[in-house]
């Protein structure tokens, strides 16, 4: 607070290049409670103070037995009643300290991150390519796209499914199974000798029993909780972590991708987070290059041809300081898709959940956090079936997933 304070324009800039649902005047309105709380918490200091100071006087009188003489009686009865008055207000002060710091809490967590001072202002569109890896595959035919490709193989299931669960639901089947089971292996045996492997994080609950409990959207939330109210040991940093798990999705908006495995409600994904000190400033966007280029050596390896984003302020969630989005060209979808975004988190999340280090001065501080997409299973998928399809209807599994699958090809089953 005491930075939003000091800073509060570019923090109102900022706030409103987000888009998102706090207004600059939001930011004002914050300040302006917390300064109140400030003020509040002031007057509870000097009035304890003087209580403590009046309950010393009450002391000494009594111990002094010197009540018997008039001016000390009058004394002693004026501060006993001063001391019930200062109470009385301490009283009504706590439970205004008490509203404000509830409704400080409220308003104050929902303030976004500041934003990295190189991120392109805007929506969507002014998404800054870094970097165009591999090229556009040629084709001597028309490109099919993967639920085609899945349902011909019979690896995908959707359609005639629906009536299971509906769309945006869907099975893999066989090698389809098989190419989920293989990517999650073969990103988790590439990461290993580089980051510490967290087992799967998966919530199940029963909402009638559990209503403020989640299905976690991502592995982050499993592994961030894992450093929560923990102080890392200085020399550990910058910790690297990867982490398997199911991620649940609302995707409330019906219009958008209703088939095929490019929007579902539950899919697997690999997922890389780090925690980094913060003593040059400079440590968490290091962390962030070097997820990236992770991701780059996963992605090229499967022979895919991606872009690298520098995401603009309106595609940055409000954890967010900076994102860099990758997407995968998608020949039967005609387009490039997104299948993976890593983020520096600065001290967002460790404010929140009290990830702390003990620096080189024994001071403990706040952590930053960086996460990054190693595999997202249904869109790597996606670029693999449309990428590596042959003209005979059959896929050719990129070389470095061959030994998880067991096979060179996906045929249909005979
Ligand atoms: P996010 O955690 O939202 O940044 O998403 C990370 C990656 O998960 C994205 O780049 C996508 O590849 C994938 N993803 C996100 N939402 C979905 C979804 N509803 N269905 C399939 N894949 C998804």
């Amino acid at each position: 607070m005491q930075r939003v304070c000091e800073e509060t324009d570019a923090v109102k800039r900022e706030v409103e290049n987000r888009k998102g649902d706090l207004r600059a005047a939001d930011v004002g309105l914050i300040i302006s409670v917390w300064k109140k709380l400030q003020e509040v918490q002031k007057e509870i200091s000097d009035l304890e103070t003087r209580k403590n100071a009046i309950s010393a006087k009450v002391r000494a009188l009594v111990d002094e037995h010197d009540k018997s003489t008039l001016a000390s009686l009058e004394e002693y009865t004026s501060a006993r009643e001063e001391g019930r008055a200062i109470r009385e207000k301490l009283g009504q002060l706590y439970v205004q300290e008490g509203e404000l710091e509830k409704e400080h809490y409220c308003r104050a967590l929902r303030l976004p991150n500041r934003s990295h001072p190189s991120v392109p202002i805007g929506d969507e569109s002014q998404a800054r390519v870094v970097e165009l890896v591999g090229e556009k595959r040629e084709f001597d035919f028309k490109p099919k796209g993967h639920l085609e490709i899945g349902e011909s193989l019979d690896i995908i299931r959707q359609r005639r499914l629906a009536h299971v669960s509906g769309h945006r639901s869907y099975y893999l089947r066989g090698a389809g199974a098989g190419l989920q089971f293989a990517l999650q292996n073969y990103t988790m045996d590439f990461l290993q000798k580089r980051v510490t492997i967290f087992a799967s994080v998966v919530y199940s609950l029963d909402p009638s029993r559990f209503p403020d409990l989640n299905l976690a959207g991502t592995g982050e939330v499993g592994v961030a909780g894992y450093f929560m109210d923990h102080a890392v040991n200085f020399k550990d940093l910058p910790v690297r972590t990867v982490c398997s798990s199911t991620c649940y999705r609302a995707e409330t908006d019906t219009g958008r991708e209703a088939w095929g495995l490019y929007r579902v409600h539950h899919f697997n994904k690999v997922e890389m987070f780090g925690v980094t000190s913060n003593e040059t400033g400079e440590e968490s966007s290091q962390l962030l290059d070097e997820f990236v280029m992770l991701q780059k050596e996963i992605f090229s390896s499967l022979k895919l041809h991606y872009r690298v984003l520098d995401m603009p302020t309106q595609e940055l969630g409000p954890p967010a300081f900076r994102k860099y989005d990758i997407e995968a060209w998608m020949p039967g979808r005609g387009s490039f898709g997104e299948i993976s975004s890593a983020s520096n988190c600065t001290d967002y999340q460790s404010r929140r959940l009290n990830i702390l280090y003990e620096g080189n001065d024994g001071n403990l501080k706040y952590a930053h956090t960086v996460n990054a997409t190693a595999c997202a299973v249904p869109r790597t998928v996606i670029a693999i079936l449309e990428t590596h399809q042959t003209k005979e209807g059959t896929i050719l599994v990129p070389e470095v997933l061959r030994h998880y699958l067991g096979s060179e090809v996906i045929e249909k089953p005979k």
